[in-house]
This record gives structure tokens, C-alpha cells and sequence, in this order.
């Protein structure tokens, strides 16, 4: 009907007028940022970050170079850790991921089989640098798993219901026989400078 396009709009706009009255926080659409910023939604996501249980050392990272593997612009870089024989760890001794490659996917988080990678709320990251600044290591990488509890409750209700059915306690264990690959098939991080 010749109109009905017209009509359906104004009553969007009319619908979301009336909802920052009513609803503020469902209705608004502009705020006076950075002084004022908008609560995000559970489901926001923005750039990974990696968990531990209690503290930094304990992470549930086990190097298994999955989710570099499946990372579609190859931005994470995970070189295992290696004990005093050389045999490699079930552990990290780099894990980067450029957010400058980063597209905020959450391929990551769906493939890791330990729940040791999820997408944060954090949107507040840019620099005057692209490379180094951009270039975030493991260290700034880490968050206690409390984190990920407080930022998206159902979902960690969720997984960490999965983890109880099957047992899993603190940091996951790799299935028996799959060791992670050995430190020559990883990737190397890329040059900063
Ligand atoms: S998939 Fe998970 S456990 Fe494996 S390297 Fe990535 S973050 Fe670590
Ligand atoms: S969110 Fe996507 S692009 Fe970013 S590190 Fe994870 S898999 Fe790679």
C-alpha cells in the first residue's frame, strides 16, 4: 500500500520517542559521552581475554593452539611453555592477540575446549599507536574467571554448569593422548617495532 513504508517508520520513531520517557534505559539512544556511557548488554561482546581460577599462574589455558588455528585473520600467537628437558608444557609462555587484526568474531571463545578464552565488555582500547599498543601479551591478557561471572552471568551459569556435569574442576585437562603440538608448528608473534 502506496505509504505504509512511511507510516511504519514514523511509528518506529514514535514507539522509541515515547520508550526514553518511559523506559530510559531501553528508549535512549544518545548520551554525553565519555562523561555519561550506556550500560552494555549481557551479550555485548568486544575483544577475548583470557581466564584464570584464583591466581595469574593458574590459568585454564593449556597451549593447545586451537583457537589460533581457527582464528580467522591469525591474530593470536601462542608459543607453549617448555620445562628445564625441553618437553613442552601444557601451558603458554606467549599468548598475544593483535586487536588491531582482531574482529571481535568470538570464534575463539566457541572452539576452546577448556572455557579458557572469552569475549569481553571492554570497549574503551584505542591508541595513538597501532603495533606495540595494539599488540596485547598475556599478562594484559588475564582475568580471574570472576570476571567473565560478573560480566556474563548466564553464560558462565551456563558453562560452568557443563563443566560440573562433567567433572571438570579449576583448570580442564587435555583429553589423554592429545598433547599440545610442539613449540616448532607454532606461529611466532610478529615484529613490533
Ligand atoms: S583453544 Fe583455549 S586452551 Fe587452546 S590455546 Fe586457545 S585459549 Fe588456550
Ligand atoms: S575474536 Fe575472532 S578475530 Fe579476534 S582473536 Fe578471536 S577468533 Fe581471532
Amino acid at each position: 500500500m502506496f505509504g505504509f513504508g512511511v507510516l511504519k517508520g514514523m511509528s518506529v520513531t514514535l514507539w522509541n520517542f515515547i520508550l526514553s520517557y518511559v523506559y530510559p534505559k531501553k528508549g535512549i539512544t544518545t548520551v554525553q559521552y565519555p562523561e555519561q556511557k550506556k550500560e552494555v548488554e549481557e551479550r555485548f561482546r568486544n575483544f577475548p581475554f583470557l581466564v584464570y581460577e584464583g591466581a595469574p599462574d593458574n590459568m585454564r589455558c593449556v597451549a593447545c593452539d586451537i583457537c589460533s588455528k581457527e582464528c580467522p585473520p591469525k591474530c593470536i600467537y601462542i608459543i607453549p611453555e617448555k620445562d628445564a628437558q625441553g618437553r613442552v608444557q601444557k601451558k603458554p609462555a606467549t599468548f598475544d592477540i593483535d586487536y588491531a587484526i582482531c574482529m571481535n568474531c568470538g570464534i575463539c571463545e566457541e572452539v576452546c575446549p577448556f572455557d579458557a578464552i572469552f569475549m569481553d565488555h571492554e570497549y574503551e582500547l584505542a591508541e595513538y599507536e597501532r603495533l606495540s599498543s595494539l599488540l596485547y601479551h598475556k599478562e594484559d591478557l588475564l582475568k580471574p574467571v570472576e570476571h567473565f561471572a560478573k560480566i556474563r552471568p548466564t553464560d558462565y551459569g551456563r558453562i560452568e554448569a557443563t563443566r560440573a556435569a562433567k567433572g571438570v574442576k579449576g583448570r580442564a585437562q587435555p583429553v589423554a593422548g592429545a598433547p599440545p603440538k610442539p613449540a616448532e608448528t607454532q606461529q611466532s608473534p610478529p615484529a613490533t617495532s
